[in-house]
């Protein structure tokens, strides 16, 4: 799967694990697990910025707080980004002038009082007639919806005989905070906003769900595999977490 927001190293993991104390370093305060099946100490950050210290049952409080204040820095990163890419971004408001994504470029919103259609493309305008204006959101996801599964459907059988697979098809919903998935019987399931990407970053989510027909996690092998289909994967999978989340405002 790919995730749209960032996400952090999640280890959950209830078995043989305990919530114990906290630890405050400075302004930082973090929630000690223990567990003996860990051999290494290892500083998550969850998805609320909640700071979870997971160690080993012997390890002394003094020998924690070492750990954590050589990873402070690494901390506060963290803790920055997570801020940015959480940040809210202004929810559409489906009036004239208003930009919408597709594929990368911004088209602006016109109401046209007479069309066959609620909503359609027309000249490089995104075209709404104003009696779909109250349900402009839902039109507007059909639409994406629409095209996102002929867009990738056709990104899909350019790649599947290089990658050496044969997905049973394409199905596009909401996958919520995720880009693709790959399910059960060998169906790749994509976000209908992957369409408001630009193309190339589109065509990388469809090369890392295909990937994952081989490989579920993100091994090197699986990595390895994109590359050989997309060798220049990485500044695509790198514009993505920057930008990515730009792309969710409607
Ligand atoms: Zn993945």
């Amino acid at each position: 799967m790919l995730a749209s927001l960032k996400s952090t190293n999640h280890h959950v993991d209830s078995r043989g694990a305990e919530a114990e104390a906290c630890i405050q370093v400075d302004d930082l305060q973090f929630t000690i697990r223990r567990s003996a099946r860990r051999r290494t100490m290892q500083i998550t950050v969850e998805r609320t910025g909640e700071l979870i210290l997971s160690a080993p049952p012997e390890v002394g409080i003094d020998q924690l707080g070492d750990f954590v204040s050589e990873k402070r820095f690494w901390i506060y990163t963290k803790l920055a980004e997570k801020d940015r890419l959480q940040r809210k971004v202004p929810r559409k408001e489906f009036v004239g002038g208003e930009g919408f994504l597709y594929l990368g470029r911004s088209h602006r919103l016109k109401l046209v009082d007479d069309q066959d259609f609620p909503l359609k493309l027309v000249n490089g305008r995104f075209a709404l007639r104003p009696d779909a204006q109250a349900g402009a959101r839902e039109h507007f996801i059909r639409w994406y919806s629409e095209k996102a599964r002929v867009w990738l459907s056709g990104r899909v059988a350019d790649y599947q005989s290089r990658m050496e697979v044969a997905p049973t098809g394409v199905k596009v919903q909401d996958l919520g905070y995720r880009w693709g998935s790959c399910g059960k019987g060998d169906w790749l399931y994509f976000h209908w906003k992957t369409i408001l990407l630009p193309a190339r970053i589109a065509e990388y989510v469809v090369v890392h769900e295909i990937a994952h027909l081989h490989e579920p996690h993100h091994t090197p092998a699986f990595w390895l595999r994109v590359e050989r289909a997309m060798p220049d994967y990485a500044q695509r999978k790198a514009w993505l977490a920057e930008h990515g989340i730009d792309v969710e405002g409607i």
